[in-house]
């Protein structure tokens, strides 16, 4: 039987980012990730090496006995989840009545992206050094493609499809800019919602981090305000603004 490498279960607890954030949610994270983000918050999950081993049952098992009943939304997430064949995990949670989430960095495609609920697409710009960031616009718009090429059925009113990006300072702004007329013009679908979030760029740091990401939002909000950007939500990291840097919940 089929075996993921699992850094961790956690939950319930509230989503932070994009259309979900305020939601009850129970975080799957996988181990394992196609880049190497300089501000990566989850670099544990880089090497796969020490994780638990589990099957799409012991996942489902675990999800169950910590939501007892208190939450039916699960969010798949790593790492990059899209590493994996998670299909099978997705149809069983459906099934049992939960509404599932995944978050990739839209690198790369898999078709069970296409049962998934809440598919939020996390394309990462130019402050993450990431391996693909001559373009980090490529890959995200190919994926899109990808999806659009499958029998994908967009309209399915229980789908949303995000675009969330984290922005660190202006170069990522306007990169932003930049992904968004070109996805715009480039893809048929054109009814994603567009988010962007406060990037954190000290995850690792101790103690209090609030002031400093507070003071980043309102200059985001800044940014957004004076833009001709008309339909794009701009959140802080809700998750951040309660617990810091504290892992697992
Ligand atoms: S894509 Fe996400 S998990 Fe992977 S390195 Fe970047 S921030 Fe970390």
């Amino acid at each position: 039987m089929l075996k993921f490498p699992v850094q961790e279960i956690f939950g319930p607890t509230i989503q932070g980012e994009g259309p979900q954030a305020g939601g009850k949610t129970i975080f799957v994270r996988f181990a394992g990730c196609d880049y190497d983000c300089l501000w990566c918050d989850t670099k544990e999950t880089w090497k796969i090496t020490d994780q638990d081993r589990l099957t799409a049952l012991e996942i489902v098992t675990q999800i169950l006995e910590l939501s007892n009943d208190t939450c039916n939304h699960v969010t798949l997430t790593g790492g990059n989840p899209l590493l994996y064949e998670l299909g099978p995990l997705v149809k069983v949670l459906q099934a049992l009545k939960y509404t599932v989430a995944v978050e990739t960095q839209g690198s790369i495609y898999k078709p069970w992206i296409n049962d998934v609920n809440n598919i939020v697409i996390s394309p990462k710009p130019p402050s993450s050094g990431a391996k693909l960031r001559a373009d980090g616009i490529l890959p995200v718009n190919t994926f899109l493609k990808r999806m659009e090429g499958e029998s994908f059925s967009w309209m399915k009113p229980d789908r949303d499809i995000t675009i969330k990006v984290p922005i660190f300072n202006s170069i990522d702004f306007d990169w932003f800019l930049r992904l968004k007329d070109e996805i715009r013009g480039d893809n048929k679908y054109q009814d994603y919602k567009w988010y962007l979030s406060v990037g954190n760029d000290s995850p690792t740091q101790e103690g209090s981090i609030q002031k400093r990401l507070l003071n980043n939002y309102e200059w985001l909000v800044g940014k957004v305000i004076k833009s001709k950007l008309k339909d794009v939500y701009v959140l802080p990291q809700l998750h951040t603004l309660i617990w810091g840097n504290r892992k697992g919940v």
